[in-house]
């Protein structure tokens, strides 16, 4: 049998490692998966089967040469819970998958794979407005169930992450500053524990107040999430790129937003140069308002430079289609810090000052910030496990190369990328969002959790003594 330290290794893609490679692959298809088939109703997804490849993938493709040995293909709790008991009795590493969106590729593993896609039902109670999701519901099972009615949750633009990944780690999205994040929403779950029992959070439950926010992989298997839903109506939304005086523009844009209403959500991208472009600022907008309106709110910035795009009102879930992103798979590090104040003129500098100086040499680059603040702060850092209550803005630096990207050309993308994010780090003095999971941060476990850290740990002994559930920056 194989030891945790072999799997540790990486069992398939491990034709790298020669000889030794091809007896490890040897050794982990000797694992009793027909036992473990046999206990599923669901099934069991091996390498050389005809979906192996599509479901081993992650979004993050940086991270595609760790296979799984096995992919446990789940229908419903007792499946996970199955799962989770071959897994330990057999000494093999697990993770659970439902995106797969991990920017860090953490439901990745080179031992079981507990997938949850096929759980991806969602349900509404109609008296309560209580929407209740499988563990393996994406963004775009929610958007069709939705699609037709004036209800939401806040969640994000790209219709392939999970739900539960969402949700587990925060939850931002244009819905944050008028009705809070996706976790604030979350009344309840069902979760599969350690030793595999199935357990419904509820009320005041230690463990339903870790699972918001604290992010997925840590204390179990979630396999339902219930949420509070909202009504929605018609709204505006915006999506607008100005190409001249980019720096005037986000200098502008960030001051007319700190003063927008609550119910005005944001994304603003600063876009690095490209050897055919100069830096241009692009503005996801939505707005419980009229065109007019926005117009109104963005007035400053039309008064620099007229920007090309889309300004239209429609129903909610029709309008989604402006603010919507594919998120295909990609080669991508994101590296985030919340702006626990306004971001100003000489932040505006800095960031203009890295932006020049990208180097030009990966696919794409940009510095990006989503608004924060409103309902989002209404909470106490101690409310739920998501600490980051104190923020007007969650700043990222995004960077995508290809698959050929040279390995000298790719070192000095992520080095100028590091030295921007330093750069970044002091002027914006909060914490990282443990949702863009970052696997460069050093001090991760303060950046992601805060004062929530001792009590988060304290949790983890007890749900999870023997750390059954352990990846990297797992707490
Ligand atoms: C293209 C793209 C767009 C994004 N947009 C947004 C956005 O708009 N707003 C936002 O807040 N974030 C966004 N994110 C970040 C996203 O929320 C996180 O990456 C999230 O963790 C992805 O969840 P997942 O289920 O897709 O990923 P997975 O890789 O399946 O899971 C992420 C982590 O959670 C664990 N996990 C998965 N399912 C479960 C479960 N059921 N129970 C317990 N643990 C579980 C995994 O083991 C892993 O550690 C985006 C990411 C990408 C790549």
């Amino acid at each position: 049998m194989l030891n945790r330290r072999d799997f540790l290794r990486g069992v398939v893609g491990a034709a790298a490692l020669g000889a030794g490679g091809a007896e490890l692959l040897a050794a982990a298809r000797r694992l009793p998966w027909a036992a473990l088939a046999h206990r599923l109703s669901g099934s069991v997804v091996l390498p050389g089967d005809r979906t192996y490849a599509e479901f081993a993938l992650p979004n993050n493709l940086r991270y595609s040469a760790l296979r799984p040995a096995g992919i446990a293909m789940c229908k419903n709790a007792r499946d996970v819970s199955a799962a989770i008991v071959w897994a330990r009795e057999n000494g093999v590493p697990l993770v659970a998958r439902s995106g797969g969106h991990s920017y860090a590729g953490y439901s990745t593993t080179s031992g079981l794979m507990i997938d949850l896609r096929a759980m991806n039902g969602v349900s509404l109670d109609e008296s309560t407005g209580v929407a209740t999701v499988g563990g393996g519901a994406r963004n775009g099972d929610m958007y069709q169930f939705f699609g037709n009615r004036n209800l939401a949750i806040t969640h994000g633009r790209c219709p392939s992450v999970g739900v539960a990944g969402l949700a587990l780690g925060g939850g931002i999205g244009f819905n944050m500053r008028a009705h809070g994040l996706t976790c604030d929403h979350m009344v309840a779950s069902e979760i599969v524990l350690a030793d595999g029992t199935i357990r419904t959070l509820s009320g005041d439950h230690d463990l339903l107040w870790a699972c918001r926010g604290a992010g997925g992989g840590n204390f179990g298997i979630n396999t339902s999430l219930a949420f509070q839903t909202f009504d929605v109506g018609k709204i505006t939304v915006c999506d607008l790129v100005w190409e001249e005086q980019p720096e005037r523009v986000l200098a502008v844009l960030v001051e007319a937003l700190d003063r927008a209403p609550r119910t005005f959500g944001s994304k603003i991208s600063a876009k690095a140069p490209t050897s055919s472009s100069g830096i241009q600022i692009e503005l996801l907008g939505q707005f419980a308002g009229t065109p007019a309106g926005l117009h109104e709110l963005l007035a400053d910035a039309y008064a620099i430079a007229q920007p090309k795009g889309v300004v239209t009102m429609d129903h909610y879930w029709k309008a989604q289609r402006v603010l919507s992103e594919a998120g295909l798979p990609a080669y991508y590090q994101e590296r985030s810090r919340f702006f626990d104040q306004a971001i100003d003129h000489r932040a505006v500098a800095v960031v203009f000052d890295w932006l020049r100086r990208y180097p030009k040499t990966a696919k794409s680059a940009a510095f990006k910030v989503f608004q924060t603040g409103g309902r989002v702060n209404d909470w106490k850092p101690s409310d739920t496990a998501f600490v980051h209550r104190q923020s007007r803005w969650l700043a990222a630096i995004e960077l995508y190369w290809e698959r050929d990207t040279p390995s000298d050309t790719l070192r000095q993308n992520l080095e100028w990328q590091s030295a921007f994010y330093e750069a970044i780090v002091p002027i914006a003095k909060g914490g990282a969002y443990q949702n863009f999971i970052d696997p460069s941060l050093g001090d991760w476990k303060s950046a992601y959790h805060g004062a929530n850290l001792a009590r988060l740990e304290a949790i983890k002994r007890r749900a999870d003594p023997s750390g059954v559930f352990t990846f990297r920056e797992s707490l």
